[in-house]
């Protein structure tokens, strides 16, 4: 953009590559959401705030890692077997009352508490039992089959770490050391308006010249998927003083807007006008395809988002861009989706110094390996194609062919949608 201004998003009017707008994205954007504490049963999903310091030892007492008979390594022969007394029972969430003896063998259960004395455990399909005594074979290793206090999770260890988005396991890793809530960031407040004068709520009849919308959908799920709190405002008409109010209003009361539609070129946009006039916009002219441009900017300090119109560029800038921009915002550290290193069954000439996302669909072929296949059509506005396809293939900036068979990264959608 011309204008000048001291916003955080600004950048010379150079095509701007992929990795300079996620490195100026990781520069600038910092949480901007609440902390509140999260019952652990809501917690996944959400976006941990603090490190968490778990205060005891998990597992809290050695104990049996199977069903068996614990005993003194030291009363185990080393050839032959070795007959015991069966001198007491421990099942799971119980403990013997007293130390076992040397000279003894205690029936233990998966989770029992070890007795205090023996130090291994024989496992029970390797050992007989009959008339109050079991017959152990050689050869069992000292401390086999016994788990440690501590072993999993040692007291005043950090278990979890601030900006992690909770996945079911880490609740389940707080659970085992007793913690009830987690610190996490209140949900990113995301205002999400489509754009333009042709777009059409579904439901309502289609004038002429007009469409469904289909990314305020889109992008809403994607929005969810993030853990954001959305509030769908609808269409923008194209009418400068109510998309100007409307703005001005959603700024007021959210941590972050997201439009779609009205990015082109030299286009007449009244989202656009209002965010100059009341804030500070700028599109990002990116060395991808598809996807440029992408507008970025602040209203009132409120940062803004303008996806292409185009439904599958914008689903492109939303999961490269704007997913790992609001995840920051929202508090979190890893932003970075998993991308995967898979052989190409396509090839493809390709403009050298941009990157380009080409929709694939993955499958396995006869020697094993995960191929990438291209879907047969290319236009940006093809939501059919995001459909029946598995993911983004990225073809970096110097590549200029692609040759069948070399390997290229993939991004699933499993991986940043939903
Ligand atoms: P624009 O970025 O506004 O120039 O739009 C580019 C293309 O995307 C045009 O064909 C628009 O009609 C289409 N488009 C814009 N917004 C939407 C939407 N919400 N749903 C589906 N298509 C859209
Ligand atoms: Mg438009």
């Amino acid at each position: 953009m011309t204008r000048p201004t001291d916003d955080c998003f600004a950048h010379g009017d150079r095509l701007m590559t992929a990795a300079e707008a996620l490195d100026l994205i990781a520069r600038v954007a910092r949480p901007v959401t609440g902390v509140e504490p999260v019952a652990l049963a809501d917690a996944t999903g959400r976006i941990l705030a603090d490190d968490v310091v778990s205060s005891m030892d998990v597992p809290p007492h050695p104990n049996a890692a199977v069903d068996g008979y614990a005993f003194f390594h030291d009363d185990l022969a080393a050839e032959g077997e070795t007959v015991l007394p069966v001198a007491g029972r421990v099942p799971a969430g119980h403990a013997l009352d007293r130390p076992a003896a040397r000279g003894e063998a205690i029936r233990v259960f998966t989770g029992a508490p070890m007795p205090e004395g023996p130090d291994t455990v024989a496992m029970q399909e390797d050992a007989r039992e009959a008339g109050g005594k079991v017959a152990l074979p050689a050869g069992v290793r000292r401390g086999a089959n016994r788990r440690e206090a501590g072993e999993d999770v040692g007291a005043g260890s950090a278990i979890l770490r601030a900006g992690r988005r909770l996945k079911p396991q880490d609740a389940g890793l707080a659970a085992s050391c007793g913690v009830t809530s987690l610190p996490c960031r209140e949900p990113l407040k995301v205002a999400l308006f489509s754009t333009g004068d042709e777009v059409t709520e579904p439901g309502e009849a289609l004038r002429a010249g007009a469409i469904y919308d289909a990314n305020r959908y889109a992008v809403r799920g994607l929005l969810e998927g993030l853990g954001c709190a959305v509030t769908d405002l609808g269409i923008l008409p194209d009418e400068g003083p109510r998309t100007r109010a409307a703005i001005v209003e959603a700024a007021a009361s959210h941590d972050a807007l997201m439009t779609s539609g009205g990015v082109s070129v030299g286009d007449e946009d009244h989202v656009r006008q209002a965010i100059v006039d009341e804030g500070a916009l700028h599109a990002w002219y990116m060395a991808i395809k598809p996807g440029r441009p992408l507008m970025l900017g602040q209203i009132g300090g409120v940062p803004f988002v303008g996806l292409p119109g185009n439904p599958a560029a914008a689903m492109v800038t939303f999961l490269r861009f704007a997913r790992p921009l609001l995840l920051r915002l929202a508090g979190a550290r890893e932003v970075d989706p998993l991308v995967f290193a898979v052989r190409a069954a396509f090839d493809r000439d390709k403009k050298g110094g941009r990157r380009e996302y080409v929709r694939v669909h993955l499958e396995r072929a006869p020697d094993g390996v995960l191929e990438a296949h291209a879907f047969a059509r290319e236009g940006a506005g093809l939501l059919s194609s995001l459909v029946e396809t598995d993911g983004l293939a990225e073809l970096p900036e110097d590549m200029t062919r692609l040759e069948r068979g070399g390997m290229i990264d993939v991004l699933p959608f499993s991986e940043v949608v939903g």
